[in-house]
């Protein structure tokens, strides 16, 4: 793909024998039909025609009745392996690879009934299929379901009545994997299924995008790697899109106590709820959208990653009025929509939040707190209580024009005093911070009380462990 960060593919599972292959020989007539034969359980073919458009068509292509390829010595590159407990059968594999891989990914499931043996076999296979599949996408997302049969051959082989096929497939139990089922009678003519899988693909992406949780090929390729470790680990979890979007670990815990700290400094200075709840949303839309990740629902974000610790209350914060998270979660959404529709980034709708706040907010300080991103602790002291961490001079300074690592930020996002903060960082490849403590019994009680003392300058809200990124010593306790 030409823009893999920009387009968002749709990808389509065809499951069958011959006249799936004839199918999608005559959809993808651009390509060679060499690469479509590849030989291996799952085969994944682009419309050629399509990869310069940002909604490229992607075929994923497996034939569930073929006996899988035995006696393969070697692992082919990049392949990993898979450890399952108990006996598992060829075909066992063959639905764990459909359902727990292939459905969650996919927007479209083509099913080419001629190519079963009979109709009680397809509607085994998707049965089976549908009750292994584990829910990992919100309900209106999830893929459609398509019968194939050839309007030629009258329906199946054994009804010779398709109108009989709704009562037969339950559509209680292909709810769990399936958002709606169509049957399609191709006939003769490819460019009928061409044309219908088109406008089901059209209507899956319009889904995706209202529902917001669309992704890029650049997001997929990452998530669908997640997802074979995932399977990996574990079998009865399904994969969760939401929390497998983050590369960096999830969310510290110490952010819950900053953010609680945070939310005692505003009340301190009287500030109501609502408007903290706008400013501490506005923090979170910056802390997960990032401009390399989804825009994904921002409930279910929210819920992921940050509902816990919001709720969560230290005892000598003495808040008692509840619906603080909903509160915080309400703002969320309403900020998402902005973000969402005018194209602006998470920082600049942050600072364009601080700046209208300011008459309320300018009263709250902090030299502990990061008030730019309220997830890390201050590090660059301001002149009006208003101090950054390591990373905020990046956001929302401006750098210097010849010198690295450093900025101006001004006017200060909270009070826009002119002055101006000049903030000298650290290159990121600046070694790590090591506490080594040389002891031996009584030799280690020298530092360790000077620790002490530090620890006591700062305050009970800058934990000095904060600071340190290793700890050491010899015979000097629990240091
Ligand atoms: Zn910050
Ligand atoms: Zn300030």
């Amino acid at each position: 793909m030409i823009a893999a960060n920009r387009q968002y593919p749709i990808i389509s599972l065809f499951l069958g024998g011959k006249s799936k292959k004839e199918a999608l020989r005559n959809m993808l007539s651009e390509n060679s039909p060499k690469r479509l034969h590849c030989g291996v359980a799952v085969s994944l073919h682009c419309d050629l025609l399509s990869m310069r458009s940002p909604t490229p068509m992607l075929f994923a292509d497996s034939d569930p009745l073929a006996s899988p390829v035995v006696g393969q010595e070697r692992m082919p590159r990049g392949a990993r392996e898979l450890a399952f407990n108990g006996h598992v059968s060829t075909t066992d594999v063959h639905y764990i690879i459909y359902s727990r891989l292939l459905v969650p990914f996919v927007d479209i499931v083509c099913v080419f009934a001629d190519d079963f043996p009979s109709l009680d076999h397809v509607v085994d296979f998707l049965a089976e299929c549908s009750a292994r599949t584990l829910p990992s996408r919100p309900d209106p997302v999830r893929p459609r379901l398509m019968i194939v049969v050839n309007a030629n051959s009258e329906g199946t082989k054994e009804s010779g009545n398709e109108k009989q096929w709704p009562q037969q497939l339950d559509p209680g139990v292909l709810s769990r994997a399936f958002s709606a089922i169509s049957i399609v009678h191709a006939g003769s003519s490819v460019g009928r299924l061409k044309r219908l899988m088109t406008a089901q693909a059209e209507a899956m992406h319009r889904l995706r995008r209202n529902h917001d949780f669309l992704f890029t090929a650049t997001h997929m390729a990452f998530l669908f790697q997640a997802a074979v470790n995932h399977l990996a680990r574990s079998f009865d979890e399904p994969f969760d899109f939401v929390s497998s979007s983050r590369t960096d670990g999830g969310v510290p815990l110490a952010v819950r106590d900053r953010l609680s700290l945070y939310r005692g400094l505003c009340r301190t200075e009287g500030l109501p709820d609502e408007v903290i709840a706008q400013s501490v949303a506005s923090a979170l839309i910056m802390d997960y959208y990032r401009p390399d990740m989804p825009l994904l629902d921002p409930q279910l974000v929210f819920r992921t990653f940050y509902r816990a610790y919001i709720a969560w209350m230290p005892r000598e914060l003495d808040l008692t009025e509840g619906g603080w998270e909903d509160l915080v979660e309400a703002s969320m959404i309403e900020q998402f929509g902005q973000l969402k529709n005018t194209g602006k980034s998470s920082v600049e709708l942050r600072r364009g939040l601080m700046a209208s706040q300011s008459d309320q907010f300018r009263r709250v300080k902090s030299n502990h707190l990061c008030l730019y991103c309220l997830f890390r602790p201050a590090q660059h002291p301001a002149a009006c209580g208003h101090s950054l961490c390591d990373l905020c001079p990046q956001l929302f300074g401006t750098p210097a024009a010849d010198r690295e690592f450093y900025f101006t930020v001004t006017p200060c996002g909270h009070c826009l005093s002119p002055d101006p903060l000049v903030i000298d960082l650290l290159p990121p490849t600046m070694s790590p911070t090591v506490v080594a403590i040389d002891g031996g019994g009584v030799r280690a009680v020298i530092p360790l009380e000077f620790l002490i003392l530090v620890q006591e300058h700062l305050g009970k809200d800058a934990r000095l462990a904060d600071f340190v990124d290793l700890g050491v010593g010899t015979s000097s306790g629990k240091a």
